[in-house]
């Protein structure tokens, strides 16, 4: 026999036998994959998620993105160069402290112990975690159980719910109610919560509130009073107050950010929540941390230390070097902190006018970087759309396919029962360029045109 066919038989033979091997394998895995495989009790029902159905809706390039929050303007170049330097750095490719890099806690103590004017201990009230989400899900995980209630405020960061419930607790939703008043521009400080409401939400079950100021989507900037209504209720009935501020440093003219763990008695029971991500302009970063007692942090370190255990390290240099250039410049013009805000009012009120001149009525947000806008005035018929949605799930969907523009559809961030009073609504997202925004307000000018 040749040495041609010599090789060609043997390659034959490895086929057939890994064929064979294959389809064998193929009918074990059959035999042992039975229904009692499924899911775990705690993540059911939770298999849909806007972000996941609507980013991939809008990545289409020829889509103009509002959907989905995050800046198409750059980031600060030194917290890009101060990244580019760390990763040259040897031991910064390695794994760093389990809770928080070193240089980072310090950091935040830093800034927070201004803001919250007490000394924070780097190491036993901070936790670095990934991102935002990170922070929430050890939060939920370390303190909430089995049976407990956690009241949400409508609407809500939509995770807050699935957290909640994979924490084996139950959700236990009040809605933000318009006031009814005739004017012309209807602004975030017109949705306002219930203190009679809120206080019948209160039970000796309740866990914990969650509150999310400045708020996603509405950019609702808690007030004093209102923050002290939640304290009072907090503190009355025993409870937790985790309290997302993501969004912290972006706060408008007239309105200002209070941290409800500096209200008298709130310390001891808040978790505050921040990230990364949108203190510079980072979101694909996924640095977050919260911020609290020794005594509650504690819980979340255990989370941490068993689950992600670190973050990653160059990341964390980066973002401390970010926190103590703008420390130095805290009061200042030139601090990101508050030039990042008043970069983006300009751009709020841009999108409002766009908005406007559309016909559309849009909730002017007092922060965050969101607005809501009621498109009940364009009256658009989606009769024909028989998918067994909220009308906010067909118009975005429409809207992305026949206009060419993204946004989120609101009812992704209330329960059932508030979806009526919130379907006409979509959520734009404003931290653009732009020329984002000019071609966004392009579309929409052109909106009854074919
Ligand atoms: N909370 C709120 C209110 C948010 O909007 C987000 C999304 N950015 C997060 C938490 C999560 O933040 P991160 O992207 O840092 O995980
Ligand atoms: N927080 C961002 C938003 O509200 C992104 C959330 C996400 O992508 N999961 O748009």
């Amino acid at each position: 026999m040749s040495i041609a066919r010599q090789v060609l038989n043997c390659f034959k033979f490895a086929c057939r036998s890994a064929n064979i091997s294959c389809r064998r394998r193929l009918c074990t895995s059959q035999r042992t994959m039975t229904s009692r495989h499924t899911h775990s009790k705690r993540i059911e029902g939770l298999d849909k998620n806007v972000w996941v159905a609507f980013t991939s809706l809008a990545a289409d390039p020829s889509v103009v993105n509002l959907g989905q929050g995050y800046p198409d303007i750059p980031p600060p170049s030194y917290v890009k160069q101060a990244l580019a330097e760390a990763a040259l750095v040897d031991r910064m490719n390695q794994y760093t402290r389990g809770f928080g890099h070193p240089s980072l806690v310090k950091a935040l103590s830093q800034v927070y112990g201004k803001v919250y004017g007490r000394q924070i201990d780097p190491f036993k009230e901070i936790l670095v975690t990934v991102g935002g989400y990170g922070s929430l899900f050890s939060t939920m995980q370390g303190l909430v159980e089995e049976g407990d209630e956690v009241i949400i405020i409508e609407p809500f960061f939509d995770c807050y719910v699935p957290m909640v419930r994979m924490a084996g607790a139950k959700p236990v939703l009040i809605p933000l109610r318009l006031v009814k008043v005739r004017k012309k521009t209807i602004t975030s400080a017109d949705w306002f919560l219930d203190p009679d409401e809120l206080s019948t939400k209160f039970n000796s079950k309740t866990k914990a509130i969650i509150i999310n100021t400045p708020n996603n989507p509405i950019g609702k900037v808690f007030t004093r009073d209102e923050l002290q209504m939640i304290a009072d209720l907090c503190i009355k009935h025993d409870t937790l107050c985790f309290s997302d501020e993501v969004y912290e440093w972006l706060v408008y003219r007239g309105h200002q950010h209070i941290k409800i763990a500096t209200l008298p008695g709130m310390w001891d029971r808040t978790i505050t929540i921040s990230s990364a991500g949108k203190t510079f302009s980072v979101t694909g970063w996924k640095l977050g941390w919260s911020i609290g007692p020794e005594h509650l942090i504690k819980h979340l370190q255990t989370v941490m230390q068993n689950t992600l255990y670190t973050c990653p390290t160059p990341l964390q240099e980066a973002v401390a070097q970010g926190l103590l250039r703008n420390f130095d410049l805290m009061g200042q013009p030139e601090c990101y902190f508050s030039s990042l805000a008043e970069e983006l009012e300009g751009k709020r009120d841009r999108m409002a006018a766009i908005v406007k001149e559309a016909g559309m009525t849009p909730v002017i947000p007092e922060g965050g970087y969101f607005m809501l806008v009621d498109v009940t005035s364009l009256n658009q018929d989606l009769s024909h759309i028989l998918d067994d949605e909220a009308y906010d799930y067909k118009f975005v969907k429409w809207m992305i396919k026949e206009k060419k523009l993204a946004a989120i559809p609101v009812t992704a961030f209330v329960g059932d029962e508030s979806k009526k009073q919130f379907e006409k609504y979509i959520r734009l997202c404003f931290i653009k360029q732009d020329s984002t925004l000019d071609a966004a307000g392009e579309i929409l000018k052109n909106w009854s045109k074919v």
